[in-house]
């Protein structure tokens, strides 16, 4: 078969996205620039690196987290079984130890038969060309906050934005003024 999936980014969602495809029977260039490149947090050479909280967050099926963890081990969420396997004591949190979480799952991806992991930094220079060519070809761009510099210029070049966007689902950022305070009230600092 030649046909086959690319996916830039061997951190938490490319892995999954690599995994969910191969499972379909669909093979998977999986580009990950690590150990050639390392962005300012990532440290080490495995993919799947977890570069802040080792805590995925509670596992209770009483909030919106557990039921979204649920319902990815029903799915056969790689990252969800890969974390269950290297879970650390965390109350009713699913916490992971880092090192055993990144190793696991890399030696899920290197294991499966249908992903290929190219070890190299994709500048993104192919997609203009493909867009120049009107070359029809599936991309996934899992690179996370810390898109390499040369990919992130290249995709503005693409869509003719300045900047991407990082949405941080834990700490989201609000507008002052759209806070109503007559509910909301500051915090005196102790
Ligand atoms: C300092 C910091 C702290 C964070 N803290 C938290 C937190 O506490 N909780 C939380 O939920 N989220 C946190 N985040 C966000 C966190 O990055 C995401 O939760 C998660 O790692 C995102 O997964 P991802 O797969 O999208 O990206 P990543 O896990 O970052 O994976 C992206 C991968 O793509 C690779 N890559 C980048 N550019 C290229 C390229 N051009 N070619 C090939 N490979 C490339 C990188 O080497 C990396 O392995 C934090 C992020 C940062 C930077």
């Amino acid at each position: 078969m030649d046909k086959f999936v690319t996916i830039i980014g061997g951190g938490l969602a490319g892995c999954e996205a690599a995994y969910q495809i191969a499972k379909q029977g669909i093979k998977v260039k999986l580009y990950e620039m690590k150990p050639e490149k390392f962005s300012e947090a990532h440290k080490n050479e495995n993919l799947a690196e977890i570069v802040c909280s080792n805590s995925f967050k509670s596992n209770l099926h009483t909030n919106a987290c557990g039921l979204l963890k649920e319902e990815l081990r029903l799915l056969s969420s790689l990252l969800i079984q890969c974390a269950d396997e290297t879970s650390v004591p965390a109350g009713q949190a699913l916490a992971v130890d880092r090192e055993d979480f990144s190793k696991l799952v890399t030696q899920k991806i290197k294991e499966n038969p249908y992903i290929e992991i190219i070890n190299k930094e994709y500048t993104g220079e192919e997609l203009i060309t493909k867009k120049e060519k009107n070359k029809e070809e599936i991309i996934i761009i899992a690179t996370g906050p810390l898109t390499s510099n040369a990919l992130a210029e290249n995709i503005s070049k693409i869509t003719g934005e300045n900047h991407l966007y990082f949405y941080d689902a834990a700490a989201p950022i609000i507008k002052k003024d759209s806070i109503d305070m007559n509910i909301a009230f500051y915090r005196k600092p102790i």
